[in-house]
């Protein structure tokens, strides 16, 4: 092992979307990185190159997960940086989603965060590295029939914050990424498809039916893109701040605004009517 004087970055989730463009990105600003995604053959056409080391990463899978942080530390000598990006989405009703998918989707979103983060901070505490979690604006403003994915958003949040004052005496920033949503990734497709998997219970066919429409309809606002998600994990990676978070799209900026900057009772109202719910 010989440790060079790049700074080294670890990805999770960086077979496509957010994930991919950060690998690309982060490359392109000097740094060695671990691409790491479930299929290492994701990365099969990239040619071998030594600012690059591909490994298998399941973040359910603790022993991969294990196996990915030594690998980065004997192949560069040091991980300064881990940005937990993989994750998954679920649109459904509550009443019928089975508590096996609401468990999995915690173990990939949340608990999976947590055992790359833990894997991840003596190598970290060494060199004054940094955590960077990818969240999202479902962990700002809850969006309808997101029940379950916003808890695991606003289970990253939480965890994300309290951690970063325990991580301040061992040198290691903490970062959140808050993307709004972007339709160029696999994100939307995927989601649709584990969404299939919940049935509509009986009474809340034609609520669901108008939600959909709804998610369908063009946003009103700016959307992200996936470069500008990758290029404000890379400045949570860099920047010499203690700012926490970072808001990604204009629509998630309208969220934040909302949630953190009005009182909770126009929050209120300005929630309700955005759903078209009466109250
Ligand atoms: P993609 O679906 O394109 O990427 C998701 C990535 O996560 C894929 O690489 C996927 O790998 C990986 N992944 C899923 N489960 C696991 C697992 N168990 N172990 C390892 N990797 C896994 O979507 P995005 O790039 O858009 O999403 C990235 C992150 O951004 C997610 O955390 C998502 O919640 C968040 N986000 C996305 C938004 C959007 O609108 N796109 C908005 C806000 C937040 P595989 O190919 O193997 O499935």
């Amino acid at each position: 092992m010989t440790e060079t004087s790049r700074s080294t970055v670890l990805i999770t989730g960086s077979s496509s979307g957010f994930g991919r463009a950060t690998v690309h990105l982060f490359r392109a600003r000097g740094w060695n990185v671990v691409a790491t995604a479930r299929r290492a053959d994701a990365w099969a056409d990239e040619p071998p190159a030594e600012d690059l080391l591909v490994c298998s990463l399941d973040v359910t899978d603790a022993g991969s997960i294990d196996a990915a942080v030594t690998a980065a530390v004997a192949r560069f000598g040091r991980l300064d940086c881990v940005v937990s990006n993989a994750g998954a989405g679920l649109l459904s009703v509550f009443e019928s989603t089975p508590m096996t998918t609401v468990r999995d989707l915690f173990d990939t979103n949340v608990f999976g965060m947590m055992v790359v983060t833990r894997a991840a901070l003596p190598h970290l505490a060494a060199h004054g590295g940094r955590v960077v979690t990818v969240a999202s604006g479902s962990g700002i403003v809850p969006e309808p029939l997101m029940s379950v994915y916003s808890a695991t958003k606003f289970a990253v949040e939480g965890f994300t914050e309290s951690l970063r004052h325990e991580l301040i005496g061992r040198g290691v920033g903490v970062k959140l990424v808050e993307p709004g949503l972007v339709r160029e990734t696999n994100f939307v497709q995927r989601t649709t498809e584990t969404s299939l998997a919940v049935p509509v219970p009986p009474g809340y066919e034609d609520y669901f039916a108008q939600v959909v429409a709804g998610y369908q309809q063009e946003s009103p606002y700016r959307l992200a893109t996936e470069s500008d998600v990758a290029e404000a994990i890379v400045t949570a990676a860099t920047d010499d701040t203690s700012r926490l978070r970072h808001v990604v799209g204009e629509d998630t900026e309208v969220s934040a605004r909302q949630r953190r900057e009005t009182s909770e009772k126009d929050y209120n109202d300005w929630a309700l009517a955005r759903s078209g719910a009466t109250g």
